[in-house]
């Protein structure tokens, strides 16, 4: 018979290598099914998740549970992409079982780099905004703080890049068919969310009728923290057609029209970022978009009412964040909720929405901020639509009895009326949250000055800072291990949660040996990359090249076109000049282009065609190599950047509102060839001006020549020198099959982003990285000068600045997370005549 409250053993892994060789084992056996003796490296790959899954799982049950008892204010950080990286070589270090699991494999005849590499790195975002998603969910467990994120669970991910004669091909990403055992499927949690229908009035009461429905499934992934017994949760969506699957169409033996209806509806969940150049497109990505919200936030609502009494508290024990405006239909979905589903007042309800949302945006780029047209929005949203209505009616009514005239209402109004009605997203946005931040000191400057100037004349006190960061266990002590030894032996090891640290590293910059470690290490790093070259790509290149490295998307603003000018002026600067002592420099790029961005993907070509001609022209004798290397993403990025001497930031002054590569490449020791330009301004005042290489206009500049009327021709009469690469490659001097290829682009092109302009300065720069670069000690002292700074741009730091700021939120104790009698404790179980009564049905 069972007592109250009886405990249970039970047993996680013990992390020696005995223990981890034999639970290994009982995994393959037991979970998958499957002897050591046949097993693949899946399913090795597998058991090891398994297994680290099991060490980390406790710690996660846990920590919610403590969440749950001590019903603690969480925030939930809504974010259309999730650039994690691979899950398998990060716990590991979250765990500290990494050397431990290395040797248990060993034993067992495996090699844990090799299992490492075989995890698929799923490519749920496009870039930087992704991958700062991911960077903060890392520090929010670390630091323990009640934190969730939500995602989508894309079938497919953004495309796998392949490059065939030269030109980007997108492929399906099939990232979910190797099934990694790493997330949790929850069949329990899941919601309806719902499309189209109409509405119509009950007295005050709002009907949504005859929508389209699908059901939200919920996967839960551990996000373990580092050095800490507290774990967070990372809760993607996965579309599914359960409603919709018409069962009347197949029992009629319409299998296919069954299935058609299924497929349509779980599109929502099958790809990220579908092609926007179609209305097609568009319309999936704005369902995508209320898909993620609605899920999210019904979840987000449950939770505060299974720990509270009821709604009416929502706004002590919730924060949501915005990342940028793609999840900003949250705000309506809450207005919503809370009206039509709890009855909760207009203006109570809106007050709370004040409180509980805030948002950072990440562009100031005009074409880039988000709109929805009113017509598609009702269609598909048709409730959501006039709640937009509705707050837009009030807010403006407010701003006329403060005497504010017709051009400032219209500017500010949620709806732009001018040509295409549409929806204003980053505007509803502003003025949904209480505080609004940019990603650089810069970047929120103009922010504030630009974009959101007539907000910031309303509300001054919403808008604010926070620097971006990036997280240090995976940017050093995973992507360079040799370099996290050094920092070990000379600092100590625990920049790994406190970064700034990294500063007692500046003084032995004037120690000789530390000097020579330091270079062995990046020697180390460019030797494993040239290695990889070579095995992927059959390009030899030699470690002992500088490595001048621009990996990001591929886009105009971020120019990666300027570069490809330089490397063609360099070109023809060595062939002119052959018997000068030039720095051998191998280029190395890599990046996406977005299937539909006509432009970028030129771009791409003709990086490949400018590989093609330099590394095959005998006269240059290897004093210039041009790498693209295919299908960016985490995973290359870790092998990229620490073997990097110079990091590529050369986007126009303006225009990129922080970037983080630039901080994970001064991390690991490059130095920063780059414009005033998003977070590099702030990496200038850590690092000191002589160890980095700014160039170019700046955005007082820039501005000004736009003012002035911007003449790309002006640079090309002025400047021989860019004479020449241009009309290189617009008459065919890098595609001689096909000459004109690029006439078109070139030939007439507006330079939108000043390319030009900035070309002689950049230049002058790059010859500036020679000249530092022939004396490798100096080159060194710089490198260690850049790592001994880079401690502000920890995201542990940005998290903190969030939590403290922004969302009024406090980590967990440092020992809390044992609740009464651990997770084996056991219910009493209900008395005999209880449990023979016929459950109540819930609804
Ligand atoms: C850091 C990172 C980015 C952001 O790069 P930026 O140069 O800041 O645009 C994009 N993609 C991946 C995979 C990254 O790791």
């Amino acid at each position: 018979m069972l007592s109250h409250n009886q405990k249970y053993e039970y047993r996680a892994p013990g992390s020696d290598v005995q223990s981890l060789k034999e639970a290994l084992v009982y995994k393959l056996i037991f979970s998958l099914g499957c002897p050591p003796a046949d097993a693949t490296r899946t399913n090795w790959l597998n058991a090891a998740l398994l297994v680290v899954r099991d060490l980390a799982a406790e710690r996660w049950l846990q920590t919610t549970r403590y969440l749950r008892r001590e019903n603690l204010r969480r925030v939930y950080y809504l974010s259309m992409e999730f650039l994690m990286g691979r899950a398998l070589s990060n716990a590991l270090i979250a765990e500290d079982v990494y050397d431990a699991l290395r040797e248990a494999l060993a034993e067992l005849g495996q090699d844990l780099n090799d299992i490492i590499a075989e995890e698929g790195d799923p490519g749920l975002g496009n870039g930087g905004l992704g991958r700062l998603a991911a960077c903060f969910m890392d520090s929010l467990a670390t630091l323990r703080i009640p934190a969730m994120g939500y995602g989508i669970r894309y079938e497919y991910g953004m495309f796998r890049q392949d490059i065939e004669n030269g030109k980007q091909v997108e492929r399906p990403d099939t990232w979910t068919e190797q099934d990694i055992a790493w997330q949790f499927r929850r069949p329990s949690k899941h919601y309806v969310i719902r499309f189209g229908g109409n509405i119509h009035y009950q007295g005050e009461q709002c009907i949504w009728n005859n929508s389209e429905q699908i059901t939200a499934l919920a996967y839960d992934q551990i996000i373990p923290g580092y050095g800490t017994a507290a774990a967070n949760t990372l809760r993607l969506w996965s579309a599914h057609a359960g409603d919709v699957f018409n069962l009347n169409d197949f029992n009629r033996g319409d299998y296919f029209a069954a299935m058609e209806k299924q497929n349509t509806s779980e599109n929502v969940s099958r790809v990220l970022y579908p092609d926007d150049s179609t209305a097609v497109g568009r319309e999936l990505r704005l369902r995508q978009e209320y898909f993620l919200t609605s899920a999210s936030v019904q979840d987000i609502v449950r939770r505060h009412l299974k720990e509270n009494p009821d709604i009416s508290t929502l706004a002590d024990t919730v924060a949501i964040h915005l990342n940028d405006t793609h999840p900003v239909l949250a705000i309506p979905e809450l207005m919503r909720i809370l009206i039509d589903e709890h009855r909760v007042k207009w203006d109570d309800a809106w007050a709370a929405c004040g409180k509980i949302f805030s948002y950072t945006n990440h562009t100031l780029m005009g074409e880039a901020l988000e709109t929805w047209p009113v017509e598609m929005m009702g269609r598909v949203l048709p409730r959501h639509l006039q709640l937009i209505f509705e707050i837009n009616e009030h807010f403006l009514d407010g701003l006329r009895k403060q005497g504010y005239d017709g051009d400032f209402i219209r500017r500010v109004s949620l709806i732009d009326e001018g040509g295409e009605r549409r929806v204003r997203m980053a505007w509803l946005a502003v003025i949904g949250s209480h505080k609004i931040n940019g990603v650089a000191k810069i970047h929120s400057e103009l922010m504030v000055k630009s974009i959101f100037a007539d907000f910031a004349r309303l509300y001054p006190e919403r808008f604010t800072n926070v620097t971006n960061g990036v997280t240090p266990r995976r940017w050093i002590a995973l992507a360079n291990r040799g370099l996290a030894q050094v920092l070990d032996k000379h600092i100590g090891e625990s920049w790994r949660n406190h970064l700034e640290q990294l500063v007692k590293l500046d003084p032995l910059k004037e120690d000789a040996a530390v000097r020579a470690e330091i270079r062995a290490v990046k020697h180390e790093n460019k030797r494993r990359l040239a290695e990889w070259i070579n095995s992927e790509l059959g390009i030899k290149v030699s470690p002992d090249a500088l490595f001048d490295v621009q990996i990001k998307r591929i886009h105009e603003y971020k120019r990666q076109l300027l570069n490809v000018l330089q490397i063609i002026n360099r070109y023809n600067r060595i062939l002119k000049n052959p018997d000068a002592d030039w720095v051998p420099r191998v280029y190395i790029f890599a990046g996406k282009a977005a299937s539909a961005y006509y432009a970028a993907k030129k771009i791409i070509h003709l990086i490949n065609d400018v590989a093609k001609v330099i590394n095959n022209d005998g006269r240059i004798r290897d004093l210039i190599k041009v790498v693209f290397i295919p299908n960016y993403g985490v995973s290359l990025a870790q092998i990229i950047i620490p073997a990097a001497d110079i990091s590529e930031q050369i986007s126009l002054a303006g225009t990129e509102a922080s970037g983080t590569s630039n901080m994970k490449f001064a991390l690991n020791g490059a130095l920063t060839i780059g414009t005033l330009d998003g977070a590099n301004v702030e990496i200038l005042n850590a690092v000191g001006k002589d160890n980095i290489f700014i160039f170019g206009n700046t955005v007082e500049q820039v501005e000004a020549l736009r003012q002035r009327g911007y003449s790309p021709l002006l640079y090309l009469e002025n400047d021989p020198e860019l004479h020449e690469t241009i009309i290189q490659i617009t008459s065919g001097a890098f595609s001689p099959e096909e000459p004109s290829r690029y006439h078109e682009n070139l030939h007439v092109f507006s330079d939108y982003y000043q390319v030009l302009a900035d070309f002689r300065s950049y230049i002058e720069a790059q010859d500036r990285v020679d000249r530092r670069y022939r004396d490798q000690d100096a080159w060194a002292k710089a490198a260690i000068t850049n790592i001994a700074h880079m401690g502000y741009f920890s995201s542990d730091r940005s998290i903190e600045d969030y939590a403290k700021d922004i969302w009024y939120i406090k980590p967990l104790p440092e020992t809390p997370i044992n609740v009464s009698g651990g997770l084996s404790e056991v219910p009493e179980p209900p008395p005999a005549n209880a449990a023979a009564a016929p459950k109540k049905k819930g609804k």
